[in-house]
């Protein structure tokens, strides 16, 4: 459901007095005051969870679908790239 403030309000008071409108506003009918439609919409899927693993050499807790394994060791990329160098 999609709510919006009209722009246009209808039986809006002319008065600029704050205690006319304040008053008016209070007691307005729901739908001169706002927009209310049914929508459609589309969600993103809902985020993966993917299991949390450690890096052997800074110990930084990384996704598994991050980790860079290397001679048996398990790596974040930081870390795999300093070996390298
Ligand atoms: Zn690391």
């Amino acid at each position: 459901m999609r709510v919006a403030l009209k722009a246009r309000r209808r039986a809006e008071p002319e008065s600029q007095d704050r205690e006319t409108r304040t008053n008016w506003l209070l007691h307005a009918p729901i739908e001169d005051l706002f927009d209310v439609r049914m929508t459609t919409i589309c969600l993103p899927e809902p985020a993966q969870i993917h299991e949390s693993l450690v890096c052997d050499t800074c110990g930084e807790a990384l996704m598994a679908t991050r980790v860079v394994q290397r001679d048996g060791r398990t790596l974040c990329t930081p870390c795999s790239e300093e070996q390298d160098g």
